[in-house]
Order: structure tokens, then sequence, then C-alpha cells
């Protein structure tokens, strides 16, 4: 469908329609392109600092020079969002993603079509109508037989385009309930982390959620920790089995788009009373509207 969004690309801003990137684009080749998207709340960034922060992270990992600064970057990146903001519908927001490819391939005896990386900037609608029900009635979880790509083979630390791995753990996990959420296990069997989300256990008023060391360190996991300090919860990262969510009271995933929203089921067993949001739950989304200046649950209730 036709939209009238603009696009950043290679040092213009154009319509996105216009914006082409090339067949020989090691990204599109290889997957050979790193990214990060923030989100706005109300037409406004949010934690652009944090995301921006580990967008360079991620390209001084894999060693592609954006020819930007962080402070450029943040600077086209806030441009786009004012450019497109008056296509926001009312109680719209929009996903705000860098992505940033190793450039063109070169080939003997050919001039490439143009030196250095692809710098590409975005702003697409969140996906609220589709996800509404995951604030009724909770998330269903379910893990695949395809474990996390481990560190010793590609830092899952970095924010790579390569979500080949988690696409075949989701393929996997919506062939068996087209509804359910995909969480994937780190090669130990540990519960890593899902689609595109971090996870998080509650149990006895502990608040649980893996280490750093198997997965990518979200924006929005680290405002849920700040959170808990700042309610006095107890929080723990630490290895958790899958055993320990089945026997958790409260179960919820964290990422860009959903914030936080409840679990309902782990591979079809209820957790806790399957009453959705439980107590610590509930504080913590409350915790996290004050954070981000807006009512997210109700934001995409509305939706149903
Ligand atoms: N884990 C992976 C693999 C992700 O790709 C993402 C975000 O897309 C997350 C976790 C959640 O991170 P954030 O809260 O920064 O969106």
């Amino acid at each position: 469908m036709r939209n009238d969004r603009q696009a950043y690309l290679n040092g213009q801003f154009l319509p996105e329609r216009e914006a082409k990137i090339s067949i020989h684009d090691l990204g599109f080749a290889y997957g050979d392109a790193v990214y990060d998207t923030a989100r706005t709340f109300g037409g406004r960034l949010f934690k652009l600092k944090e995301h921006i922060e580990r967008l360079y992270d991620t390209l001084r990992y894999v060693r592609i020079d954006p020819r930007l600064s962080p402070a450029e970057m943040t600077a086209l990146t806030e441009e786009l969002v004012e450019r497109n903001r008056h296509l926001l519908g009312p109680d719209d927001d929009y996903w705000v993603t860098q992505r940033i490819s190793r450039g063109v391939a070169r080939y003997d005896g050919e001039e490439p079509e143009y030196e250095g990386p692809t710098v590409m900037i975005e702003t697409v609608p969140l996906p609220f109508k589709s996800r509404a029900a995951y604030y009724r009635d909770g998330i269903r979880v379910a893990t695949p037989s395809v474990r996390r790509v481990p560190p010793e083979v590609l830092s899952p630390r970095a924010k790579t385009v390569n979500y080949l791995n988690m696409t075949m753990g989701d393929l996997e996990v919506k062939a068996r309930d087209p509804g359910a959420w995909g969480v994937l296990l780190d090669v130990n069997g540990n519960l890593c982390e899902g689609i595109g989300a971090n996870i998080f256990l509650v149990k006895n008023g502990q608040v649980l959620t893996p280490k750093e060391d198997y997965i990518l360190p979200g924006v929005s996991r680290r405002c849920v920790m700040d959170l808990c300090g700042e309610l006095g919860l107890p929080l723990v990262e630490k290895d958790l089995a899958l055993h320990d969510a089945y026997i958790a009271d409260e179960c919820f995933l964290t990422s860009t788009s959903l914030c936080m929203c409840p679990v309902v089921s782990v591979n079809g067993a209820k957790v806790g009373d399957g009453k959705v949001p439980g107590p610590v739950t509930k504080k913590l989304l409350d915790g996290y509207s004050r954070l981000v200046g807006l009512d997210f649950v109700a934001q995409y209730l509305k939706r149903l």
C-alpha cells in the first residue's frame, strides 16, 4: 500500500517509495548489516540516546563505520520523525529504525556503485491492532527446538539484521499455535529471549531475568530493571530453566513496541493462577506507563 512517509537513505530524505537499495547491497546478499529500533510515545521519541549507543556498539562489533557521528545519527532520526509526524493517526505511534549495511559488493574490474556503508532510517506505524489482545488475554509463550545463536558463534548482544535464527524458531512456534510468541532457549537449555523481546519471571516477589551473556540487552529490559529499583522490587539476573517458568507466579515479555506485556502460559502450562496481569506485573506496567508519559496498555486495548 502506498504511503506518504519519507525515509532517509545515504544522505537524503526522500519518499519511501523512491528509496531504492542496490541489488548488490551486502545487507541483502549476506545479512551483513545492523539495526536498532526505538519508538515514539505520543509522537515523541523515547530513549533514543540508549538506542543510538547500542547501535554504535553493534557497529563497532561488526566493524562497520557509518561515517556519521552518534550526534548526526540522532539528529537525522529526529528530523525524520518531525517530517513524518503529521502522518500519524490519532493515538498512533512510530517504530523508528536505523539500518546500516557494509555497503555494496565489489566485483573485479567493475566500479562499485558507491563507496561506503548504506545508511537508512525509516518510520513505521506500530502494530497496535494486531497485538491488542495480548494485553487483554496475556501472551502464550512457546519454546521451539531451535536454540538461540550462542556468543561463540555471533554475539547475541549485537543487534544485527541476522534474524533467521529467530525466524526459524518463530516458524516452528507459529506452525503449532499461530497466536503464540516464540521464546528461544540458549544452547544450555536456559530461557534466553523471545522473537525481538526479553523475558522476565516473578517468583515469591522476586523479579528474575536471564543474564546478559546470551541475550540482547533490551532497552525496555533496562527500563523494567530500573523500575524494580524504584519500586523496591528485588531483581535477580540469573540462568533460568524452563522449570523456573513452569513454577513462576508471573511472567512477562519486554520490547520497544510491547514495552511490557503479561504472559498467560508457557508451552501450554498456565503461569501462576492464569490471571493477567499478576500483581507485580501490574505494578511495573503502571510504573512503565508513568515513565513513558502515556498509558501504553490503554493505547493497545483501544484497538480491540
Ligand atoms: N531481544 C532481541 C533479539 C531483539 O531483537 C530485541 C528488540 O528488537 C529485544 C530483545 C528487545 O530489545 P528492546 O527492549 O531494546 O526493544
